[in-house]
């Protein structure tokens, strides 16, 4: 699941401004990363994406603050930098 071929998106925690990558072990649609990308803005450590129900809730998640990316790797993440801190 967390792997870079499932790494959507980014966003940042909204209390601590870490950024956070998204995951979707579904290719999502553009329709589809619309949709997500406005929960993620208003994301926050520790809180799911989308409610429980929510068509998205089992399918977009984003990985707690025990996954941290750096600005570099959010350019362009490689499935070594984004395990290394798994
Ligand atoms: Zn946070």
């Amino acid at each position: 699941m967390w792997i870079q071929n499932n790494a959507r998106s980014f966003t940042e925690c909204t209390e601590c401004g870490i950024p956070r990558v998204i995951f979707s072990k579904k290719k999502l649609t553009e329709d589809q990363i619309a949709c997500v990308t406005e929960p993620a803005s208003m994301y926050s450590c520790g809180a799911p994406l989308f409610e429980e129900g929510h068509e998205y809730y089992d399918i977009v998640v984003v990985r707690r603050c025990s996954l941290t990316v750096s600005k570099p790797e959010l350019k362009a993440p490689t499935e070594s930098a984004l395990e290394a801190r798994i």
